[in-house]
């Protein structure tokens, strides 16, 4: 009679080693069809739609295909299998609690104390079973006379240990399963916010930061985003058997922000380094940063009434201000040298960096400021915080962009443009990144379909 109870968990992982080839395809081929069907049927959710040519990798796994696996280990000649499923062993599942280890695992169980000891000692791979953390799965196979015959560590979707018993002890192997990639689009109206909205779209936070990132040059998400804003997207998502295990990078953007377009796509160049670069293959990347600090934290987004401060109070006002809590990070908008780092009656502490002798960036009301005249400092570099000192009736930055001497609104300011990619690489650009732009567009075009 079997008793066996194997964890679903680890059924994957265990048919992934033990499964012919071909029966793996056969699989995928039923789950595929499967797929169609609920892709092919009318859905009102189109923003998280995918690209119907990256199907075949997105293999779901209901109880019918386990069932049909397991039909199909059955079948499958055991010579042929590596790893054949025991039927005499009854698996007990345990997830990793606070303060756990590897002992206090097995007392829970009961389980012979010469087999634990075993275990603990693998001839490889034992070192694994030390660093067990809350949250992770052990699941021990015990035959029929209660001796553990198998013990799988699951340390993530990605990585497991396996130890079997041979006639000198335990032996641990590690199973480690690879991710597909595949591309994932997204299509966001602005409504509230930029991180709601795309929250709402399913969108994660770091997806998010790194669109941000892409066009932190061109948009000054703190305070130029608007409703109506909308943004396409195309990122890789790394697959595990249909399941989503994490995202990866953004390869193709583009952002209408106040009703102009920004378009960039991801590029690797012949020296193996990823940048963006816009459709004519202009860097994304510019001398200046639009927003001198973590936009995520100017509480002005939504607000038009506060969205106007500059050049409109009774007083000249020569820079732009960001609200946002004391404490929030400011960046150096530009590499450049700090020409002072001090404090003044109005200014309270500031900073002032010259960039390339043209140009010059000032941040007013700092509460602590962490560069010294005379320091070089990097684009993006943290030169101090948000504050309130000197004539500030609230934390805020008080942020100047000069050119030759001459206040300058650093929101719409045309920055110098960096130089585009080499002729030499624009054949294999235009190759590369092509096709992306035509999925973005044909995307859209699916938006539209669908919204009219
Ligand atoms: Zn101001």
């Amino acid at each position: 009679m079997s008793t066996r109870q194997n964890p679903p968990e680890f059924w994957e992982t265990l048919f992934a080693n033990a499964l012919p080839k071909t029966h793996l395809y056969a699989a995928a081929g039923m789950a595929m069809a499967l797929v169609l069907l609920l892709v092919l049927a009318p859905s009102e959710d189109v923003s998280a739609y995918r690209d119907a040519n990256l199907l075949e990798i997105r293999i779901p796994t209901p109880d019918s295909l386990y069932e049909e696996l397991n039909r199909q280990v059955a079948e499958s000649d055991s010579a042929s299998a590596e790893t054949p499923v025991d039927e005499s062993l009854s698996w007990r599942v345990q997830k990793v609690q606070k303060g756990d280890n590897l002992s206090s695992i097995f007392n829970r169980l009961s389980l012979n104390q010469a087999d634990v000891h075993a275990v603990a000692n693998a001839r490889t791979n034992a070192d694994a079973l030390k660093k067990l953390q809350p949250g992770e799965t052990v699941a021990i196979a015990v035959d029929h006379s209660g001796n553990i015959a198998e013990v799988i560590y699951e340390r993530s979707a990605l990585e497991s240990f396996r130890y079997t018993r041979d006639a000198e002890g335990f032996n641990g192997e590690t199973i480690v399963r690879e991710t597909v990639s595949a591309n994932a689009f997204s299509h966001v109206t602005i409504e509230h916010s930029l991180f709601l909205d795309a929250d709402k779209a399913g969108l994660s936070h770091t997806l998010i930061m790194q669109l941000a990132n892409i066009f932190a040059w061109d948009i000054d998400f703190a305070l130029d985003i608007r409703e109506g804003d909308t943004f396409t997207i195309v990122y890789e998502e790394e697959m595990l058997d249909g399941e989503k295990v994490r995202e990866g990078n953004v390869l193709a953007a583009e952002f209408t922000n106040q009703g102009k377009l920004h378009q960039a796509v991801r590029f690797v160049g012949a020296d193996g380094t990823a940048s963006y670069y816009t459709p004519q293959g202009h860097p994304m990347r510019k001398a200046f940063l639009r927003a001198p600090l973590d936009f995520t934290r100017v509480s002005s987004n939504f607000n038009p009434r506060r969205l106007h401060p500059i050049f409109k109070t009774v007083k000249p006002h020569r820079g732009v201000d960001y609200s946002a809590p004391r404490g929030t990070p400011v960046y150096a908008a530009g590499s450049g040298r700090v020409v002072a780092s001090s404090s003044a009656a109005g200014n309270g502490n500031f900073v002032v960096i010259e960039h390339n002798g043209t140009y010059t960036t000032k941040y007013l009301h700092l509460d602590k400021r962490s560069v010294k005249q005379g320091e070089s400092v990097k684009q993006g570099q943290v030169i101090g915080t948000v504050g309130s000192t000197g004539y500030a009736t609230g934390p805020h930055l008080h942020y100047e962009f000069l050119i030759n001497g001459t206040h300058t609104n650093p929101r719409t300011v045309a920055l110098p443009k960096a130089d585009p990619i080499s002729r030499q690489e624009m054949a294999q650009f235009v190759e590369q990144t092509a096709p992306l732009f035509t999925q973005l567009a044909s995307f859209r075009t699916t938006q539209l379909a669908y919204l009219n």
